[in-house]
């Protein structure tokens, strides 16, 4: 029998949880260290950079048949496995989260001038409220490839004495008619053009070089002095306009982490460091990270690709020669890690306070994602969420449950639904986060600690 007092839920406070001196030590450590990560991982190349020197220096070898291995696909995507004691057949313990952030792209051939104005033109990447991204200072990085093959990483904005990129944005004086357009038509797609340079070409000594595009033409030059590319080499480039500058911690007490990118590479830090941290499980631990998530998870190096399935088979041949990998698949156990919308006090109205997530209360689970009546959400069993209860329960760890905002108002998906086609049982899991998708996300240092250790308990078990 229950004591009575248990009769009822209330969520406990994660901060109440992590009060001693010991955990708020470890906890500053650790996010310390997030924000060091959120600032230096500004791109899907950057977190595969950084997770690919994590995970050398752990031991882990390129080589699927080892006990600690990885692939990288294309420096997008990433497997990483550990050998449990247990065979591969009796399952494994996966987490999945990915890198890709909604961003501004470079178009192909984004270059023009426009009163005397060097612009480059953008097609975002994943769900952006347009607005959010104008008149703030914004890095370009990227990864050209020249006809000869030479690949030129590209970074501009994030030293202190580097140059930025903005958006421009109508002053208020002259914005009466833009003021009552509906947001959804007030901002244009094709106005998000950020500003290049200003100034022009110095005049050629022969006449057949001077530029139609003067201040175009200077901007070309610096590229080209600096990282020997010329117009045409946008076409077979991937250049990323994203907030410039570190993350920083946020309020008087410094408890949340305001940055770019916690969407999702805070369930990178997370599982990242859970896997370091767990080098004796039971059951074979993977960890993959995906790119594309934002915009669907398809492509190559998306979650909806065949390549976990490719590194599995190669996995189960080394590990468990003639295991069936139906059986594999079927036995597996996945915390789809994603971030969730923490509730808003100034828009509680689109939020459901029974069931929102909330800052400060652990990571939060998902049983279902979707829209409308659940449609597109992988929904979670009972039994795995029971098993998940138990653990973290055990382990005195805070989480809650919660689903993105009140029925009907909205909507969203991850990559859960791609890893239960394989019969495994999956459940959404992520620390909450306000103002997702903006420039300036924050998520609670609280949370990433205690998502950190959930993973680890995840891992372990
Ligand atoms: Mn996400
Ligand atoms: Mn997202």
């Amino acid at each position: 029998m229950s004591k009575k007092k248990d009769l009822e839920y209330e969520p406990k406070s994660a901060w109440e949880v992590y009060s001693s001196k010991k955990d708020i030590k470890a906890m500053d450590k650790m996010a310390a260290s997030y924000v060091k990560f959120l600032s230096e991982c500004k791109t899907e190349r950057l977190v595969m950079d950084y997770v690919k020197k994590r995970v050398d220096k752990a031991g882990f070898v390129d080589d699927l048949t080892a006990p600690l291995a990885y692939r990288f696909n294309r420096n997008k995507t990433c497997f990483l496995a550990r050998k449990g004691k247990r065979p591969l057949s009796e399952g494994f313990r996966l987490i999945g989260a990915h890198g890709d952030c909604p961003r501004l792209d470079l178009k192909q051939r984004p270059l023009y001038e426009d009163t005397d104005i060097c612009l480059g033109k953008t097609h975002y990447y994943g769900g952006i409220r347009k607005y959010q991204w104008l008149t703030i200072p914004l890095a370009l990085h990227g990864t050209v490839v020249k006809k000869s093959g030479e690949e030129v990483t590209i970074c501009i904005g994030e030293d202190p004495k580097d140059p930025v990129f903005t958006i421009t944005d109508l002053l208020p004086h002259l914005a009466y008619k833009e003021v009552v357009k509906k947001v959804a038509d007030a901002f244009d797609a094709e106005k998000l053009n950020l500003v290049l340079g200003q100034s022009p070409v110095g005049k050629p000594k022969k006449d057949e070089d001077k530029a139609k595009e003067p201040v175009k033409r200077k901007v070309l030059e610096i590229l080209n002095k600096r990282y020997g590319i010329d117009e045409s080499d946008f076409f077979s480039a991937e250049m990323q306009a994203v907030p410039a500058g570190p993350a920083r911690f946020v309020g008087l007490d410094e408890s949340i982490i305001g940055g770019y990118g916690h969407d999702d590479r805070s369930s990178i830090f997370c599982g990242l460091e859970a896997l370091l941290e767990e080098t004796e499980p039971e059951y074979a631990q993977i960890v993959l990270f995906w790119d594309k998530e934002e915009i669907g998870s398809d492509g190559a190096t998306g979650a909806k690709s065949y390549f976990f399935e490719y590194c599995m088979e190669e996995l189960a041949e080394a590990w468990e020669p003639g295991a069936r990998l139906s059986k594999i698949f079927m036995n597996g156990s996945a915390l789809s890690a994603d971030v969730s919308a923490a509730m808003d006090p100034d828009h509680k109205d689109v939020y459901e306070p029974l069931n929102a997530a909330r800052l400060g209360y652990g990571p939060c689970f998902n049983k279902f994602t979707g829209h409308r009546g659940k449609v597109g959400a992988n929904d979670a069993h009972p039994d795995y969420i029971g098993w998940l209860r138990r653990i973290l329960d055990d382990a005195g760890i805070p989480w809650h449950m919660s689903e993105l905002g009140k029925v009907d108002v909205g909507g969203g998906g991850t990559v859960a639904k791609f890893l239960a086609v394989y019969g495994m049982d999956v459940i959404d899991v992520g620390v909450p986060v306000l103002s997702m998708h903006s420039p300036f996300e924050l998520a609670s240092k609280v949370d990433i600690y205690a998502c950190t250790l959930a993973f680890r308990e995840f891992l372990k078990r």
